[in-house]
């Protein structure tokens, strides 16, 4: 079947159904049947069953990262030549490429993301991943230091081993290729554990991987549950570094794991709460309500660094409320993933839109006062979804204005001073990103400086490109995803000192 053009929602829908799954493990160069009881993969918009996923278990990661080890003592990857590599990398991010129609799909079926927006973000920003992370191979270097005129000092930069990376649903593709790319391009091999939650798409990111010539055993995929498979993943003695994006309290067990086996690194990527301060100095209300409300919406707020909390001075705060409650429900209308126009898909599953009413009515009855939405489903249509919610008068000492809530609800608090600002903006376990909208340059500057967190965007969100190191601060995470800077950490240095004497 030919790919349906980016607006045709029949199309979409007549090749949703016609759509094979692959559903095994890749481990060794192969797709492979997994130990444990099969993964049912359900379709979040109507609840349907999509498919039923290999689950690994223990013993199958024990396999793969078996593989991966020989793959790694054998140096069939790490001692390839560098441009070599490269032009694997390079036919990897083409065949991306060139499936990404059905892998926006995969992405779509499997957790409810809107197929324009796994067209335009997801898929686009993954074939750059492999690029930039690609490219980057034979610009690995070291150093050789000013040393004593007797010696001769270098310090190179060596792979770690087997890297086990576990990945989040939210972009499934995407995360898992955030720490799949730099670690492959480092020089390591991987075995991947992606979410449980929606496991289809790595599948094909691995096979499209020995399809560009990456050799067998390199990279593996074991989908399973985090508390067997991930776990297992994260007690392996011959897992050098667990790479992770999800919530915090994994993000704990994994560092507990660690200690209690081989002290692997372990870099986190977790949960986040990122304030947007509004001052009353702003430029352009319109543009800064509008960017909110997609800094809060997108992805149905299933993003890490969402703009769930919204700071606005009170000479703004009413004018902004009421702003954002009438353009908000246009730009983001629960709809059917598979239409084109759709920009607010269901949540991952039906659980946890129960999670996410559950976070509304508790603010609700804290005193929150509900500004919009808050109503499952509206269209009545079986999916999981929630509508955009805005709750108001969240005070800072209520849990959802503190708590994650990985959902389309964002709540307002409001201040009169930027001093104020800053202390509610830091008042948080979790420092991933914030934003300042002034149009004062010297306040920008005071608050970027002021802010405890790893993103700080000013007059903009979720801007950047793979130049941008991105992770954060307190208990947002450990580590930088994208840049060279995470590049870095799949590496480690190796410091020979020569006598010449
Ligand atoms: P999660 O922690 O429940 O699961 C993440 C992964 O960990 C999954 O693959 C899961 O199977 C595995 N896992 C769970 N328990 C485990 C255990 N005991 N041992 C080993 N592995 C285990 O998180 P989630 O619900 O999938 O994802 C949502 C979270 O991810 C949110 O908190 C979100 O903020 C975070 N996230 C962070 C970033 C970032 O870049 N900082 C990006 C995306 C998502």
């Amino acid at each position: 079947m030919n790919d349906p053009t980016p607006a045709d929602h029949a199309a979409w829908i007549a090749r949703a159904a016609a759509m094979k799954f692959e559903t095994g493990l890749f481990i060794d160069g192969r797709s492979t049947t997994g130990s444990g009881k099969p993964i049912p993969a359900i379709n979040p918009a109507n609840g349907a069953s999509l498919a039923e996923l290999a689950c690994g278990t223990a013993k199958d990661i024990d396999n793969a990262v078996a593989s991966a080890k020989q793959a790694w003592n054998d140096g069939r990857w790490r001692h390839m030549a560098p441009r070599a590599r490269m032009d694997i990398f390079r036919r990897w991010a083409d065949l991306i490429e060139e499936n990404a129609a059905e892998l926006a799909l995969l992405e779509t079926l499997s957790m409810g993301k809107p197929i324009s927006d796994a067209l335009a973000i997801d898929l686009p920003e993954t074939v750059l991943t492999l690029r930039y992370f690609g490219e980057a191979i034979d610009k690995i270097g070291g150093v050789v230091s000013n040393s004593p005129h007797n010696a001769s000092h270098m310090v190179s930069r060596e792979p770690l081993g087997v890297v086990g990376a576990i990945s989040a649903w939210n972009y499934p593709l995407l995360m898992a290729t955030w720490k799949v790319a730099p670690a492959l391009a480092a020089g390591n091999c991987v075995v991947l554990k992606p979410s449980e939650k929606a496991g289809l798409s790595c599948i094909r990111l691995a096979q499209l991987f020995a399809e560009a010539g990456g050799p067998p055993g390199v990279f593996n995929v074991v989908n399973g549950y985090g508390i067997e498979a991930g776990r297992r993943l994260a007690l392996h003695p011959d897992i050098a570094k667990i790479s992770f994006t999800g919530s915090t309290a994994t993000g704990k067990q994994l560092m507990i794991h660690a200690g209690e086996s081989n002290l692997k690194r372990v870099s986190l990527e977790t949960g986040g709460k990122s304030p947007q301060i509004f001052m009353p100095d702003l430029h352009d209300l319109d543009a800064a309500v509008d960017r909110a409300i997609m800094g809060i919406f997108d992805n149905a707020g299933q993003v890490c660094n969402a703009g769930s909390r919204l700071l606005v001075h009170a000479d703004l705060h009413d004018e902004f409320v009421e702003r954002f409650v009438a353009r908000a429900p246009a730009l983001y209308t629960p709809g059917d993933p598979l239409d084109p126009a759709t920009s607010l898909g269901p949540l991952v599953s039906h659980q946890h839109q129960r999670t996410v009413m559950g976070w509304i009515e508790r603010g609700v009855e804290c005193g929150a006062s509900l500004a919009l939405g808050g109503n499952p489903d509206p269209g009545q249509t079986g999916g999981a979804y929630v509508e955009p919610t805005l709750l108001c008068e969240v005070a800072p000492t209520m849990a959802v204005g503190r708590e994650e809530i990985f959902g389309p609800v964002a709540c307002v608090q409001r201040f009169t001073s930027e001093a104020e600002a800053l202390q509610l903006a830091n008042d948080s376990i979790y420092g991933l990103a914030a934003s300042v909208w002034t149009s004062d340059v010297n306040r920008a500057h005071r608050m970027v400086k002021a802010l405890e967190a790893g993103v700080v965007w000013v007059n903009c969100f979720g801007d950047g490109d793979m130049t941008q190191p991105f992770g954060g601060y307190k208990q947002s995470g450990n580590t930088r995803d994208k840049s060279l800077e995470c590049l870095a950490g799949y590496m480690q240095s190796k410091s020979a000192w020569f006598n010449l004497d």
